[in-house]
Order: C-alpha cells, then structure tokens, then sequence
C-alpha cells in the first residue's frame, strides 16, 4: 500500500551526526534518461543545459544540504536550488540546523530512491522512465507534499497515458482526493466504475473500506446509479428502435397499397413481378404479413397473433395518416370513425404510440403522415 505518509518538512534533529563528504559522482549521463517531453509541457530549454543541470545533482559539486532519507539513505543537494524549485523545502532550509556549510533536512515515509529521483526532478525536469513507473505513487505524493506543480502534471499525464492499472487505481483515486488531482480523481473513477467487479474483491478496496467508508459507499453508489443508467440508456434505444421500425413499416404499408410492390398491391394496378427495385425494407415482411392476412384460416377470438399485428398496423397507420380520403389503406376512414367511441385511457395510450412513432423519423417525415406534435401525453 502506498499510502504513507511522507514526512513532512521539518529540519533533522541530528545535531551531532557527522557529516559525511558528498559520494563519489555517479553520472546519470550514460545512462538513457527520460525527460517530461512527452507530457503535456514543453520546454525549449537546450540539452545541454539540462545535462549541465543533472550533473551539478549527480557530482554535488559544492552541495551543501544533506537530505536524510528512509533506511540511512542520504541525497546530497543545493539548497538554493531546491529551495527555490520548493516553497516547503526553503521553508525546512530556514529552520534546519547547520553544520558547518551543511543544511540537513529528512524526506522520510517514501523509499530513497524516490526522493532522489524527485530530487532530480527539481534539477533537471529529468528522469528515467522505469523510475517513473516504479516510484509513480510516490513521486505523486511528494510533488503534492512538496508543491512541486511541474511534476504534478507530469505524474498526472504518465498516470493518464497507461501508469494507472487496476493495482493501483483505488490508490490513486483515494491520492486524488486527498491532494488535489481534480482530473486525475475523474480518470481514476471512471476506470474504478468500469472495473468495479474486479476491484470490489481487491485487498486495496477493503483497506479503502476500513480508512474511508463514506468514500467507499459513495462508489458503490455510484456504481449502482451508474448501472441503472446504462441499463435505462439500452431500454430508451430498444424502445427507440422499435418505435423507428414501425415508422418504416407505416411507410411501407402507404407504399405498398398505393404503388403495389413485387407481386402484392392495389387490385387497379398491373403488378409484373420485380418491376422495380423496391426501397423500403420493411417490405418483405410486411408482405408476408398481409398474404397471411388475406388468407388467414386460424379460427381464433381477434385473429391470430399475426392477424392481430396487421390490425394494429392498420389501426397505427390510420392514426398517422394525413388524408384518409385520398388514402388507399384498407379500413383507414373506418378505423378515424372508431377513434371517435375510444375510451380515454385508449386514447392517450394510442396518442403517445403516434407520437413516438412519427418523432423516430423527424427528419424528411413523410408528406403522407401527420406532423409530429410537441404536446406531450403524459402516460403511466
Ligand atoms: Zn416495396
Ligand atoms: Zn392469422
Ligand atoms: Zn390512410
């Protein structure tokens, strides 16, 4: 768990240590560094200058603060230089005591080579890549502790760009908060809502339990809320989709008894089998649906089940229809004639069917259908 706590600025009370000479240079220059270029951030200070910058930190020539870190580790620094790349550690400077030239202060709570690639950091904006991945969290905090805003930002777009996982995300989200990373505690949510069920079993989320239970609930009310929205989101597009389908089906219903289609249509009309490609694909079974209800020999009360879903297309098509006396679907007028004995529960479960029907398609509505209306039917 990461979540320790860094010892926070105060000077060493070591008063009678000993200070030890800077250690021998141990040049970074060789090696393959990684600087925040690829963050957010870009900088056009000259290679060269940075070199000089991560040198001055490896070799400590002329260093004068000895930083005392976990384990007896001990980084060598500048006081004017990490004293004016940190408010906190000129702060911990002005209260440390000397030794001679030498200042001494201690980062403690993280591991020693984070505060020395966050000591870097203070230098040169520089750092290795494998540091980063490892000391993220840490680095984290101690850019926070220490407020240290360039490497906030650099912490935070490493996170973003593929550092945070499901093993620390609950970490970093409780981080977030804790410190002020408002995008971060937006990603790290987001990545905890989507991964919830494999978390929720994690020791990470039960030490989040133990030490934050009002933030645990709140995720797992968040979660809970956030389901229920998606589910309704797949309802409203079945709904939708179904509601367009019947859009579809009315206007293949006008097309087919009107112009006549393949080999069904309007007894006036000479219909040559595939005289035309047709458009509309709710033809097909809309023929098929209308050859089974001309010769339907089912003797069931109302028709069979498809019997009675060509009533209701007809009963929809003539509650959508703009002209019924110049319509040629079958029982259209009869069916306005009956719209007018309808009980009042029917008629606002019918008006609401119209509305949702006509309003799938508002764009290039059909001119054989009725407008879409903005009054709203307010039904249970
Ligand atoms: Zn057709
Ligand atoms: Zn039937
Ligand atoms: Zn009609």
């Amino acid at each position: 768990m990461v979540m320790a706590c860094v010892d926070l600025p105060k000077a060493a009370d070591s008063s009678s240590v000993p200070i030890p000479p800077p250690l021998p240079s141990k040049s970074d220059g060789h090696q393959k560094r990684y600087r925040n270029d690829a963050a957010p951030e870009h900088t056009c200070v000259p290679t060269a200058t940075r070199d000089m910058w991560d040198r001055l930190f490896n070799d400590g020539y002329k260093a004068n603060v000895v930083i005392y870190t976990d384990n007896g580790g001990i980084v060598y620094a500048h006081a004017n230089i990490i004293g004016t790349a940190s408010s906190v550690i000129k702060g911990m400077l002005k209260q440390a005591k000397k030794h001679g030239k030498w200042y001494t202060i201690s980062i403690r709570g993280v591991p020693h080579e984070a505060v020395r690639v966050f000591i870097r950091f203070l230098y040169s904006s520089c750092y290795k890549k494998e540091e980063m991945n490892e000391y993220i969290m840490h680095l984290l905090l101690l850019s926070h502790a220490y407020v240290v805003p360039q490497m906030k930002r650099v912490c935070e777009w490493h996170l973003e760009h593929g550092l945070l996982t499901t093993e620390n995300v609950i970490d970093v989200f409780q981080l977030a908060l804790l410190c002020d990373f408002p995008r971060l505690s937006v990603i790290s949510h987001r990545m905890i809502m989507k991964h919830f069920k494999e978390l929720y079993a994690t020791e990470a989320w039960t030490a989040m339990k133990k030490s934050h239970p009002f933030l645990e609930k709140e995720l797992r009310d968040s979660v809970f809320i956030e389901e229920n929205a998606r589910k309704e989101r797949i309802r409203k597009r079945n709904e939708e989709r179904i509601y367009s389908q019947l859009y579809e089906a009315m206007e293949a219903l006008v097309h087919i008894c009107r112009d006549g289609c393949k080999t069904i249509g309007p007894h006036d009309k000479d219909l040559k089998p595939n005289h035309a490609t047709c458009h509309y694909e709710a033809c097909k079974g809309l023929e098929s649906l209308i050859r089974h209800f001309a010769g339907c020999k089912l003797r069931v009360p109302g028709g069979c089940v498809h019997c009675k879903r060509m009533w209701q297309l007809l009963e929809l098509h003539s509650r959508v229809c703009a002209d019924s006396d110049q319509c040629r679907v079958p029982l259209c007028g009869n069916f306005k004639e009956k719209m007018e004995k309808q009980s009042k529960k029917d008629e606002v479960r019918w008006k609401l069917l119209v509305k949702n029907v006509l309003g799938s398609k508002k764009i290039g509505a059909s001119p054989f259908f009725l407008p879409v209306t903005s009054s709203s039917s307010t039904m249970s």
